[in-house]
């Protein structure tokens, strides 16, 4: 809980990320091998360092330590997520077990739990079997919404090919989060810097270029005029995108509408704030993230906006101090801190009801 205008207020974290056993059973082949390819950089990079240690203990646990840190932080459930690349580093068949397999032992971890929540994954590269992986997700495992590790082998949802995910996932209300991973191998080079070094890959630009290059595929796709309630959240406060609405706008109009061309018939920020809610994760836990925080909400909105740690990849702790000193309203305080993520994502109830409520639902 954090106090806001001298009322209790929870706080929901929407980007908190673990690693389940069969992820790292999966990737352990692939990690150290000759396979130089970015997929397995990035995957070494986040579960181990230079040293061969550090992230893995914060990462794998889902007991006792992590509730400790989320006390400190006053935040009262996490909605977990894996790494990057997902399961989308594997192939159509292993990748679509390893989903069936991570979903379950998510499900099986948070169900009970009403500290803990989950997103689900699905392997896009057989669209098909995503859409009934996303069914059972949210019916039958209980989960929050879904997550994919951006592009797939290169290729990115705006495909129509990849559609039956978007339907599956606007029939059921159920939001999909579009968190970064390392940019396809094609764009590696540009990634380089004169001594061939992958310095812009990860987290610092290469993440953010690549997600919201997805972002912008999709916003232009038309797929939001097929699926008019589909839901798409966007980490790292939209991945600088609310920064970018109005030439967006300007240049599809100016390039593409006027004459005819383009294939959504409506600007890209009217599809940014009726089909895209936007996390704080990675920008929200120092003062100086204030006025890019306040600008974000202008643009999208305070009810478009939520709460996110990155943990453990950023501060838990200090980020419920940036947000309640960012100087906006309780109102959109409350809205950012857990009202919008209670209403965006699926099977939320449970984190919201009281004892008997509870005690009467199991
Ligand atoms: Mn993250």
């Amino acid at each position: 809980m954090i106090q806001v205008d001298g009322a209790e207020c929870r706080l929901i974290g929407t980007e908190e990320h673990y690693v389940p056993s069969q992820y790292v059973r999966a990737n352990k082949p692939l990690v150290g091998s000759l396979w130089d390819d970015l997929d397995i950089e990035d995957l070494a990079f986040f579960l181990f360092d230079q040293r061969g240690k550090p992230w893995f203990d914060p990462l794998s646990d889902v007991g006792d330590g992590r509730i400790a840190t989320m006390d400190r932080a006053g935040i009262d459930v996490a909605l977990l997520s894996t790494l990057a690349p997902g399961v989308q580093a594997f192939r159509a068949d292993e990748g679509a077990a390893l989903a069936r397999d991570m979903n379950d032992e998510l499900s099986a971890l948070v169900r009970d739990n009403p500290r803990l929540g989950g997103f689900g994954l699905f392997c896009p590269t057989s669209p098909s079997r995503a859409a009934v992986e996303v069914q059972r997700c949210v019916r039958e495992l209980g989960l929050n919404g879904l997550i994919v590790y951006s592009h797939t082998g290169g290729e990115y949802l705006d495909d129509p090919k990849f559609w039956e995910i978007f339907e599956a996932c606007e029939a059921l209300g159920a939001p999909l989060y579009i968190h970064p991973r390392n940019p396809p191998s094609s764009l590696r080079r540009l990634l380089q810097n004169h001594k061939g070094e992958k310095v812009l890959a990860s987290g610092i630009w290469g993440f953010a270029m690549e997600t919201s290059l997805h972002a912008v595929r999709l916003l232009v796709s038309g797929v939001f005029d097929r699926f008019p309630r589909l839901k798409i959240v966007l980490g790292h406060l939209g991945e600088g995108l609310p920064y970018w609405l109005y030439r967006l706008d300007y240049m599809y109009e100016r390039g593409y509408r006027r004459q005819g061309n383009g294939a959504a018939k409506r600007l890209p920020s009217e599809y940014f704030r009726d089909n895209f809610f936007v996390t704080v994760s990675g920008i929200h836990e120092h003062p100086g993230c204030s006025p890019t925080l306040r600008f974000c909400r202008d643009m999208v909105g305070a009810d478009r906006l939520m709460f996110a740690s990155d943990h453990p990849f950023q501060s838990a702790e200090r980020a419920a101090e940036a947000l309640l000193g960012a100087g906006m309203a309780p109102g959109d305080v409350r809205a950012i801190a857990h009202l919008n993520a209670e209403r965006v994502f699926c099977n939320m109830g449970r984190f919201v009801e009281g004892p008997t409520e509870r005690a009467a639902r199991t």
